[in-house]
């Protein structure tokens, strides 16, 4: 490896044949020291204020697009108010996992809203969006079955996956959907088709109805992590099975409580067999102590989203209107369909550079760089939500045009 890390990423320091963690972290020490002092390392950069369209670092005041808080629930009066009652009422930690003394009548609400949100009975509940997908997958996959992944979904399901046969589908490829099932039809126990609702990266949608009647031609089961669709998505935000009245065609609905339900968490929706075979057998649910009483804000948040509609159509204008601005400046924003807007760079450095000058012209958006996405195919990636004023919108969009004529888009 040499000096000039400008040509690594994350991934080269996972493994180095012959060095051991200690000297992989040295090593990614130097990288990411150099990477800091050429201005190319734009994470974990610190806020000082909460989750919402303006935030503030060191002091200077700029409009976020780095939320995934959709329709703006984190700042609801009713949903703060929710958790902090639930801590109130029930102190501040669960204090055991769900199976041996940690599951209170509010995860059993929880439960039963989430499901019904998403017009089934039965869900589960996870700590986090991340262990739903990781967790429920690792319990419900065995060595001789077979899961056919979109390239696109979320690492979570990847590390699910990790230990299974796999295999990955270029990104919303339908012949390539066909192909492999063809090939693999009745020679596995189970053939699981896992695909996003919206894809976290692209923003553009699955073709959902195409692929069902793919698993059903084949006699595959669907999972679908629609963790960006929720609240976005379909006439009352059930995401992309409502877009496509899907309810009796997906085994397995896995989200967030992260994104539009504005606190943390996770969840699988399936039948009331697989719920209770993954309460009893997803080592991650059964062995890890369960949400604290501040998760009774996801409560509020989903009635919220029927209470009040408006902060949908809200956000649908918003989605609308931003689109257009950066469609008028001819920026390559992809096929998205959803509050997820990529403007596709290119190449990674020159990503992280107008990372950099975004946030010196008070601009916070983040750069998605290999291994989130392909080598070749860094981007700028902005998120709207319901809370953004066309003033906000507006001056990111200026910013914009200074951008591209400064780096030549
Ligand atoms: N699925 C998708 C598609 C995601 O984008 C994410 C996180 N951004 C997750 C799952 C994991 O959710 P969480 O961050 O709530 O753990």
């Amino acid at each position: 490896m040499r000096n000039d890390f400008d040509n690594n990423s994350f991934r080269d320091f996972e493994y180095i044949a012959g060095m051991d963690a200690w000297g992989r972290a040295k090593l990614f020490q130097a990288y990411l020291d150099d990477q800091t002092e050429k201005g190319q390392l734009n994470y974990r950069l610190v806020t000082t204020t909460g989750c919402g369209p303006v935030v503030e670092m060191k002091g200077i005041k700029m409009i976020s697009l780095v939320s995934n808080d959709y329709l703006g629930f984190t700042q609801h009066p009713a949903v703060k108010k929710a958790a902090i009652e639930g801590i109130v009422k029930y102190g501040s930690g669960a204090g055991a996992s769900p199976a041996i003394g940690g599951h209170y009548d509010y995860h059993a609400y929880l439960e039963k809203k989430i499901a019904g949100f998403f017009r089934k009975e039965h869900a589960i509940i996870y700590t986090t969006g991340y262990t739903s997908n990781s967790a429920s997958l690792q319990c419900i996959l065995t060595k001789d079955d077979l899961v056919i992944l979109d390239a696109g979904v979320h690492t979570s399901v990847m590390e699910g996956c990790q230990c299974y046969n796999r295999k990955t589908v270029k990104h919303n490829d339908l012949d390539a959907y066909e192909h492999i099932l063809k090939m693999s039809k009745g020679k596995h126990p189970l053939i699981l088709v896992i695909i996003d609702g919206v894809y976290s990266q692209d923003g553009d949608l699955a073709p959902l109805k195409e692929i069902i009647t793919l698993c059903k031609m084949y006699g595959a089961k669907l999972m679908v992590d629609d963790a960006h669709g929720t609240g976005v998505i379909g006439r009352t935000g059930r995401g992309l099975i409502e877009a496509c009245d899907a309810w009796n065609d997906v085994d397995l609905i896995t989200g967030t409580f992260s994104k539009t339900f504005a606190h943390i968490g996770g969840f699988v929706v399936a039948n009331e067999e697989m719920v209770n075979y993954l309460k009893y057998q997803s080592k991650q649910h059964l062995f890890s102590a369960s949400s604290t009483p501040a998760a009774i804000a996801i409560i509020k948040a989903i009635e919220l989203i029927d209470e009040e509609p408006l902060w949908m159509s809200v956000l649908k204008d918003n989605i609308k209107y931003f689109r257009h601005g950066l469609l008028g400046l001819r920026l390559d924003i992809g096929n998205t369909k959803s509050a997820i807007f990529p403007v596709r760079i290119g190449d990674k450095i020159k990503n992280a550079k107008i990372c950099h000058a975004l946030q010196q012209k008070g601009v916070y958006a983040n750069q998605i760089n290999y291994p989130a996405v392909s080598l070749k195919d860094a981007r700028i990636r902005m998120g709207v939500t319901a809370l953004h004023e066309r003033a906000h919108l507006d001056e990111v969009l200026n910013v914009w045009e200074d951008i591209k004529k400064e780096f030549s888009l």
